[in-house]
């Protein structure tokens, strides 16, 4: 599923079955996009949250994880030692290092959007530190 964060254009309401209230337009909006391809056909589901719902979703969705299941650990590289993956991987570090220190910032002046955004850049990083070995724990949510 692609997600995005935007300002709501018309008012709708919010995908999140605890909620269902309506998100007002010029409120911010978590948009997801869901794409099913069959033989030929492809369907697409949209979704909108508010964004403290999209979390909350998004926190029960992680939690309904048995904890063993939550990381893989077969088939698990170790730390490559290959020297353009390894600088891939500190940059990879540095980089995430960075986006948490910035989104402590927004959570301490509450801007709940910004704390998203950054949350969702922060899970792009996950499939590409995967490459260079294993994923560091500080870096799973839960
Ligand atoms: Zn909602």
């Amino acid at each position: 599923m692609d997600i995005w964060v935007r300002w709501n254009r018309q008012a709708k309401s919010c995908s999140y079955e605890g909620c269902g209230e309506v998100i007002a337009k010029n409120h911010p909006v978590v948009v997801g996009r869901l794409k099913r391809r069959g033989g030929g056909w492809i369907r697409t589901r949209q979704f909108w949250w508010h964004p403290g719902c999209w979390l909350i979703q998004a926190m029960e969705h992680l939690n309904s994880i048995p904890e063993e299941e939550r990381i893989p650990k077969r088939g698990r590289k170790p730390v490559t030692l290959d020297p353009d993956e390894r600088k891939a991987r500190l940059a990879l570090l540095r980089r995430h290092a960075y986006l948490t220190y910035r989104q402590r910032d927004y959570t301490r002046s509450g801007d709940l959007e910004k704390v998203l955004e950054i949350e969702i850049m922060k899970q792009e990083l996950i499939p590409l530190i995967e490459r260079t070995g294993p994923v560091p724990k500080r870096w799973v949510v839960g």
